[in-house]
């Protein structure tokens, strides 16, 4: 079968002839129809992080498919069944975490496409206790982004305890951020988006942001602090110096969640200020397979846009350049044989873009830990 597989970090991808997986013991097999690109696969590519993924390595971690075949004591899913890879690859299923809901800490996790093989290929192996299924109406290439970026951000909202009333800022309006500000507005909240690219800013004032700053041109936690302080700051850009903006960004008791993941692994926070401010400082680290199933149903109840861009494995090497230059709308996304053709966008979000809106004057731990997709 046909895969993008990353062999040294300071080369391109090789897409190539690579054995076809078969199903072990509790796993699956899926005819990849859609993958998602995130920035994470790019960290993954490059061996940005403290912890690097297995070599040779297929990443993928937005994986949507069709399982093809079972391996033994499979009870969860079907031949036939449409069905995504995320990030948690696989859980212990029994460790303080695991039990309590926080699945997505479990020390024994296994993650798709850092120590897996995962969805960039024709076909994937996958632990079928930990694919989430896809429901009817969904179409595979917006079901792929809901997989990482969806359930990424979904969960961040939660954990920042955002309310109506609240404002929520959310630095960086890429494949993360394009869904963030959805869910923060979902919540009840306003949206401040703020990016380096007017487009991106464009893209979020169609989705509903009431606010936009383009961090080039204008001072974020000046502009912020004019519209009263963020009540909460969702963190997805590939920036330190936008993490240290959201800090700045904040109101007292205020919120800021790191999501984004840059290879500069560090930022200058100031104790009296966070003390004095009593600020929350929180990581979020994707989300659970009951995070997942809620991010699919509020899209097929058209609460949700998923903006994507379709593109070959074949030029897996030029999509991740036009994500590290800021060139796509939201996400990119493989067409790996996708049937159906692609439905137009719909939903509240959709009629809402429609009105102008206003826009201010202006541990990674041990190998095999947990690290975030
Ligand atoms: P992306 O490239 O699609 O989006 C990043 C956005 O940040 C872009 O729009 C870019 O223009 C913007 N940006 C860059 N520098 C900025 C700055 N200084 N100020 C404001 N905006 C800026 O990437 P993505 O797929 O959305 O992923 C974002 C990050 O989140 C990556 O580091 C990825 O590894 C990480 N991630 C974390 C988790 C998690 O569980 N915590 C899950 C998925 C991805
Ligand atoms: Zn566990
Ligand atoms: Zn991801």
């Amino acid at each position: 079968m046909k895969a993008a597989v990353v062999h040294d970090f300071t080369k391109p991808l090789r897409v190539e002839d690579v054995p076809k997986p078969e199903p072990g013991l509790g796993e699956v097999v899926i005819k990849i129809e859609a993958s998602g690109l995130c920035h994470t696969d790019i960290h993954a590519a490059h061996g940005d992080w403290p912890v690097k993924p297995k070599l040779p390595l297929i990443p993928g971690h937005e994986g949507v498919g069709i399982v093809e075949s079972v391996g033994q004591a499979v009870t969860e899913v079907q031949e036939g069944d449409r069905v995504a890879v995320p990030w948690l690859g696989y859980a212990c299923g029994a460790c303080e975490y695991c039990a309590s809901g926080w699945e997505t800490l479990c020390e024994k996790q296994l993650n798709t496409g850092y120590f897996l093989d995962g969805g960039h290929a024709e076909y994937s192996k996958a632990f079928a206790k930990y694919v989430g299924r896809v429901p009817e109406g969904i179409h595979p290439f917006e079901a792929a982004p809901l997989t990482c970026a969806g359930v990424t951000t979904y969960k961040a909202l939660k954990v920042s305890g955002a309310r109506p009333s609240d404002l929520v800022a959310v630095f960086g309006i890429g494949g993360l951020g394009h869904l963030a500000l959805q869910y923060a507005r979902i919540a009840g909240a306003a949206v401040v988006a703020v990016d380096l690219f007017d487009e991106k800013l464009k893209l979020a004032r169609d989705l509903g942001a009431e606010y936009t700053v383009n961090a080039r041109e204008q001072d974020p936690v000046e502009e912020i602090k004019k519209l009263g302080g963020a009540d909460g700051v969702i963190a997805t850009a590939v920036s330190p110096r936008a993490f240290e903006q959201g800090f700045g960004s904040l109101k007292r008791g205020g919120t800021l969640v790191f999501v984004g993941l840059p290879k500069d692994n560090a930022i200058q926070l100031p104790i009296f200020e966070t003390v004095l401010n009593g600020i929350h400082v929180v990581g979020s680290i994707v989300g659970t397979r009951v995070d997942l199933q809620e991010v699919f149903e509020l899209h097929a109840m058209g609460r949700t846009r998923v903006v994507h861009q379709e593109r070959n494995l074949e030029n897996v090497n030029e999509a991740i350049e036009e994500v590290e230059e800021g060139k796509v709308d939201a996400r990119l996304v493989f067409d790996m044989g996708v049937k159906e053709p692609a439905r137009q966008p719909e939903g509240v979000l959709t009629q809402e873009a429609e009105e102008p809106s206003e826009q201010p004057t202006g541990e990674v731990g041990e190998h095999r830990g947990p690290v975030p997709g």
